[in-house]
């Protein structure tokens, strides 16, 4: 029609019409302008919200934390700071296990389990994959439906914060918000292939370990640490026929724990089958994790594990800073390749090259 006004305009008036640009149809103009409305949150904002369990504005505290723009850091470490002391009031439990195991769909019953018991229940997750492939293993799919509509349930993906150390600083960080809203039960997912889960192991008070009937360790890629690290191995997808192959693994399971040597928390491992799809063997997963922390609290472990791992982050914090500073400084940039041909030439011993860039370093700059 507009082509049609356009051509006889041109030919019989002065007055030209020129074609306007047609309005784009995937911009939601209500949005827009809900966006330009959202104002920005002070200190105190996050704050008062957090700690009033305001979900929104949880989640833009955690934007603020995953941020890393100096300006969002320098708020996130204050509403942090103001937040730590009314974290520490959760049961933090650790979940890991291959693609595939039941991760998310245990996740889900056990959430909603504990959410209908009148538990607030927050689920974040370590996800390493996420940096490095641009996508991730424990975020693409649609995940933990139920869960992610109630309104005591508060799921976050895995930040992704540039290396795993970042991410595990980051993880820390949002548990302790999380915590700070009244989330009663903090849930760590973590894919069992790897260091996320030792990361995930320094930050939770108990952790499960998933595992399948069908397959051997190997198969499975879970390591030796990984099973010594578990409180409670759990073989999912024990119902109908897998139900017996599940128990024999079970027993397997059993007696490979026994040749571990005993957990400075007291605490014997337990194995036990548990079904998502059936929702058998979860309510007896949740109650060993109480079982646990009533043991860990009155022998005393449950608190000194988490000194403990608060201590770690310290002197963690401090050798990773040292080692970067002392990567990045120009003496150390200049010196290191002919000291590394010095070593490969067999001139000097790397002990003493290594101890001469050290001194090297700290001449440079601490006068
Ligand atoms: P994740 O990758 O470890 O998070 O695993 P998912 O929860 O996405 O589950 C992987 C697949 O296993 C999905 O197809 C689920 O439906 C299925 N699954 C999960 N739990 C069970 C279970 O208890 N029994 C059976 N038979 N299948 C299950």
């Amino acid at each position: 029609m507009y082509d049609e006004i356009i051509d006889k305009n041109n030919k019989e008036s002065a007055l030209k019409l020129t074609k306007g640009t047609e309005q784009r149809n995937d911009v939601n103009l209500n949005y827009l302008s809900r966006v330009k409305k959202v104002k920005a949150l002070s200190v105190n904002d996050y704050i008062e919200g957090i700690l009033q369990g305001n979900r929104t504005v949880l989640a833009r505290a955690i934007t603020l934390v995953e941020s890393n723009l100096h300006r969002h850091q320098t708020m996130a470490q204050e509403v942090i700071e103001k937040c730590l002391p009314h974290s520490g009031n959760s049961i933090r439990l650790g979940i890991t296990g291959v693609p595939g195991v039941g991760k998310s769909s245990f996740i889900e019953v056990l959430g909603k389990m504990l959410t209908s018991q009148g538990h607030k229940v927050a689920v974040l997750a370590i996800d390493p994959s996420s940096e490095r492939s641009g996508g991730s293993i424990l975020g693409d799919k649609t995940r933990m439906e139920l869960l992610s509509c109630d309104e005591n349930a508060f799921i976050r993906p895995s930040p992704s914060a540039g290396s795993l150390g970042g991410v595990a600083r980051k993880t820390r960080e949002i548990i302790v918000l999380c915590e700070a809203a009244g989330y009663d039960v903090v849930l760590i997912e973590t894919v069992g292939v790897g260091q996320s889960e030792v990361l995930a192991h320094s930050m939770v008070d108990f952790f499960l370990l998933l595992q399948l009937a069908n397959a051997g360790d190997e198969l499975q890629g879970i390591k030796r640490g990984i099973m010594e690290m578990a409180d409670v191995i759990a073989i999912n997808k024990s119902e109908g026929k897998e139900k017996e192959r599940s128990e024999i693994a079970a027993l397997n399971y059993r007696n490979a724990l026994h040749l571990f040597p005993p957990a400075e928390s007291g605490w014997i491992p337990k194995v036990l089958t548990c079904s998502a799809y059936t929702k058998e063997g979860i309510k007896e997963i949740w109650e060993m994790v109480l079982d646990y922390v009533r043991l860990t609290k009155k022998n005393g472990f449950f608190f000194k594990n988490r000194n403990t791992q608060n201590l770690r982050i310290l002197t963690e914090t401090i050798s990773q800073t040292l080692t970067e500073r002392f990567y990045n400084s120009e003496v150390i940039k200049e010196k290191l390749p002919i000291a590394k041909d010095d070593i490969l030439d067999n001139r000097v011993s790397a002990y003493i090259i290594a101890q001469n860039l050290i001194e090297d370093y700290f001449k440079a700059n601490l006068t």
